[in-house]
């Protein structure tokens, strides 16, 4: 018998916390500080570059639009390569990450969200991870989940823990070859807590402020300075309305960085296939920008914010 306290407990979790997890993010995040007293250009360079390499192609390119929504098909090299950029993002195995992202879709913003927007803040953006799983029902969702991924062999060798820890420690020691302890600090540690601030930005920052270009039933929102930091990512209303469309720019001016990349490479036939926006969208849109201007016009300003920012169903 289900208890009334546990309607707020995930199934996936064990409600305790996991020790290690908690031990890693505290030890980054001092060495991130760290970073700050070993600043040199060339570090901060090699910063930028790992943060286009591992965040942009890795994480929004590779695991979220073409791994977890398939919006788009990529040449083998382009999808063997970018994974192994993603893996080095260190952001849990490809198979873990396409799970919990395709779980955040079916359920946005509801107990079965792995980071229910719900609960606050910091709850979507950090402590939910924080938590233990639970063993039997987490195996179980990753074989369902993400069985298309373990299908691919190389996508299956990239997801096991020894193999994603090991890429992150070889690159670490050619960090330490090519330019010193400061390129460790800054391409490692540095880093790897800029690209997972980012990446978790989408899931607290854009459920939480923003304006819609499209009604829905959950509390994604565009967000426009969390699409400056994860390339394009923050339009989240719109890529939540419409996940297997591969642009998520809808409106002229919402930059969308990993789009161009996606465009960069079709021109060089690398990828075929872009989802694109359906044409009912416009006319969704601006049904929703009608139904504003109408409340605007009736019951003032607040009231349009209201429905733009409308209290989605449970
Ligand atoms: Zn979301
Ligand atoms: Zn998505």
């Amino acid at each position: 018998m289900t208890s009334p306290t546990q309607t707020h407990k995930n199934p996936l979790f064990s409600g305790k916390p996991d020790y290690f997890i908690v031990g890693w993010m505290l030890f980054l995040h001092l060495m991130a500080v760290a970073a700050l007293f070993h600043f040199t250009w060339g570090a901060f360079l090699c910063f930028l570059a790992l943060h286009f390499v591992t965040s942009c192609l890795g994480i929004t390119f590779c695991f979220h639009r073409l791994l977890s929504h398939k919006s788009f098909k990529a040449h083998p090299l382009v999808e063997g390569i970018t994974a192994i950029c993603g893996t080095l993002a260190l952001q849990g195995t490809i198979q873990e990450w396409v799970s919990h992202h395709r779980l955040h879709h079916r359920s946005s913003d509801t107990d079965r969200d792995p980071h229910n927007a719900r609960r606050g803040f910091w709850y979507s953006h950090l402590t939910w991870m924080l938590q233990a799983h639970d063993q039997e029902s987490y195996r179980q969702l990753l074989d369902k989940n993400a069985r298309d991924i373990m299908n691919k062999p190389w996508l299956a060798f990239l997801s096991r823990p020894s193999v994603m820890i090991g890429a992150q420690v070889l690159l670490g020691m050619i960090l330490l070859a090519i330019g010193g302890a400061s390129w460790v600090y800054w391409g490692i540690f540095f880093r790897l807590a800029f690209v997972y601030h980012t990446t978790w930005f989408v899931n607290s920052a854009t459920h939480k402020w923003g304006y819609r270009n499209f009604e829905a039933d959950d509390l994604a929102s565009n967000n426009w300075w969390v699409a400056l930091l994860a390339w394009g990512e923050g339009w989240h209303n719109n890529h939540h309305r419409f996940p297997n469309v591969c642009p998520t720019r809808f409106r002229w001016w919402e930059l969308d960085i990993t789009y161009l990349v996606v465009k960069t490479l079709a021109f060089f036939g690398l990828v075929t296939d872009i989802r694109q926006f359906p044409e009912s969208a416009s006319q969704e849109a601006s049904k929703h920008k009608f139904a504003k201007q109408q409340l605007a016009a009736n019951y003032g300003p607040t009231a349009a914010i209201q429905l733009s920012r409308s209290a989605p169903k449970l």
